[in-house]
């Protein structure tokens, strides 16, 4: 059947294509341009029937993206938009192919769909029948426009024993502090995976270059979905970025920054502006990061988009891909930081949720169920415990919703396991706690927390601060200074993490080093520095 189908395919677009294309090139730069007039017979295809209108030169200027793997899909992304000159406000029919080769010899799955206007342009196409843990690559082409080539991967099936998955994770990429060095090294990583943990952009007004702003936003703070749309655009302008999204699947979830600093569900950072506007202002940023991540979600239609979801790699790795804030009570005791003075009561106070309820039973629920050899929470603030005696020093973190935190500990305890592996990002530095539940004098510890540090977001706390975050009982490693990434190696033995780092976040082209190696083992809970 399977056999059929690709043949099928292969006998119609793919044979007409590569037609065209003269066979194509090993060389990736040389890209192939297709005449408008081109007659491969898509399957339901319009793109033969309807022509594209005139494209402004270079229409695919924010490159492609793919995300959220399936053995069998994957999800393709572009957004039609040049740097310098318009798309016409109608809806742009395009093409897209997938192969097995750079070249598109062999192109396996190919399809028209529409960059509507409704969407800012943008596409998310599911890729189907492909064959599992396998490498494709894919483009897509508009009038007589190709887009650049990105590289994807399908997971292996999900009963399929693996050998080893490579992956990155990573958070915090304020365009305005920082060039993204540590994307150029990801994406020479040949990593099957990338996990975005949030804050894919910052909302802010621009800020003039000096004092730590090394390239200005366009623009003043983002609310709307045109100032919103522009902000994703500057940010995925960058060729480094770009070569990030290109070079393998993403897994993508979101933090406070896509909308509006350390928002808490209905709750803007600013308590005067009341919950409407506020649901409103958060429709439209759910909205346009919808429109330019590679997920498979659906289209968000109002100020609700549920966003957790299961991300799973064969029977090695579930990752629990995890919203921590829509569904958030607000901060505790004013949102204070760095403030030693013993928490309020407010924080303490019963049915706090980091999570809400839904979510939260639906976490306990994949837990139990589930038989990965390492359960990872791919989750956004940092969940060790790093009080300084009743003192919370950052109320936006899991510190500031102890009972919350209790709840999740519980459901990590829960049937003795020692394979979670916690994957934070949000505070901008690289760490490795230790997730424990305490019980009198008893510690168990439950799970292993990897901190990763922003990419290029600079560091929330005076880089003095470094030796009281190492110090925390739960915590083994702390570095304020460096932007970077994480990259993961992973196997059925052991979990290797290694904190890469840039010494000059201001240069795209610094080299990258490893700061640290942790290893972890799914029998014991806790990371090794090696
Ligand atoms: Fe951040
Ligand atoms: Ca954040």
């Amino acid at each position: 059947m399977k056999v059929s189908r690709r043949h099928f395919l292969l006998g119609s677009a793919a044979v007409a294509l590569s037609a065209c294309t003269g066979g194509g090139s090993d060389d990736s730069e040389a890209r192939p341009t297709l005449p408008t007039a081109d007659p491969a017979p898509a399957p339901s295809s319009t793109s033969a029937t309807v022509p594209a209108p005139p494209l402004p030169a270079g229409v695919f200027g924010l490159g492609v993206a793919s995300g959220d793997p399936l053995p069998d899909r994957v999800i393709l992304w572009t957004r039609l938009l040049p740097a310098r000159g318009e798309v016409p406000a109608v809806d742009i029919p395009l093409h897209w192919e997938v192969a097995t080769d750079q070249a598109f010899g062999e192109v396996v799955s190919s399809g028209s769909s529409v960059a509507a206007v409704a969407d800012g342009h943008a596409v998310h196409v599911d890729a189907m029948n492909l064959r599992p843990d396998t490498r494709y690559w894919y483009r897509f082409r508009a009038g007589d426009q190709v887009s650049p080539v990105g590289r994807t991967r399908t997971t292996p099936a999900d009963d399929a024993a693996v050998a080893g998955l490579r992956f990155g994770f990573a958070s915090c990429q304020n365009y305005q502090s920082g060039r993204y060095g540590p994307w150029r090294d990801a994406a020479a990583s040949d990593l099957d995976l990338v996990v975005f943990l949030g804050d894919y952009i910052y909302e802010g007004a621009g800020s003039p270059v000096g004092r730590g702003v090394v390239r200005s936003h366009r623009g003043g703070e983002a609310t709307t979905v045109a100032q919103y749309r522009d902000r994703y655009a500057q940010y995925r302008s960058d060729s480094d970025l770009q070569a990030a999204h290109a070079a393998c699947p993403w897994a993508v979830v979101w933090d406070d920054h896509e909308v509006d600093n350390n928002y808490a569900n209905d709750r803007s950072e600013d308590a005067s502006v009341p919950s409407a506007a506020f649901l409103e202002r958060r429709a439209a940023a759910y909205r346009v990061w919808w429109e330019h991540m590679p997920v498979r979600l659906p289209h968000p239609d109002g100020p609700n988009l549920r966003i957790y979801r299961t991300q799973r790699f064969g029977t090695l790795a579930s990752f629990l891909l995890l919203d921590g804030r829509q569904y958030r009570t607000d901060q505790a005791c004013g949102d204070r930081t760095l403030d030693a003075s013993p928490a309020c009561p407010e924080v303490t106070s019963p049915g706090r949720t980091m999570l809400g309820a839904e979510q939260e039973q639906w976490v306990g629920e994949q837990l139990a169920a589930s038989t990965a050899t390492w359960d990872v929470l791919a989750n956004q603030t940092v969940l060790t415990n790093v009080m300084l005696g009743q003192a919370v020093l950052n109320y936006d973190q899991w510190d500031g919703y102890p009972d919350a935190r209790r709840r999740l500990v519980d459901q990590l305890r829960r049937g003795g396991k020692t394979n979670r592996v916690v994957i934070t990002g949000d505070i901008h530095l690289g760490a490795v706690g230790v997730v424990t539940h305490v019980d009198g004098a008893i510690r168990t510890p439950v799970a292993t927390e990897l901190v990763g540090t922003s990419i290029s977001s600079g560091a929330l706390l005076p880089v003095g601060t470094e030796g009281l975050i190492s110090g925390f009982p739960d915590v083994r490693y702390a570095n304020l200074r460096n932007r970077g990434w994480t990259r993961c190696e992973v196997t059925p033995e052991a979990w290797t993490a290694q904190y890469r780092v840039t010494d000059d976040e201001t240069s795209a082209d610094a080299p990258l080093r490893t700061d640290a190696t942790f290893v972890v083992r799914p029998n014991r809970v806790g990371a090794e520095r090696q």
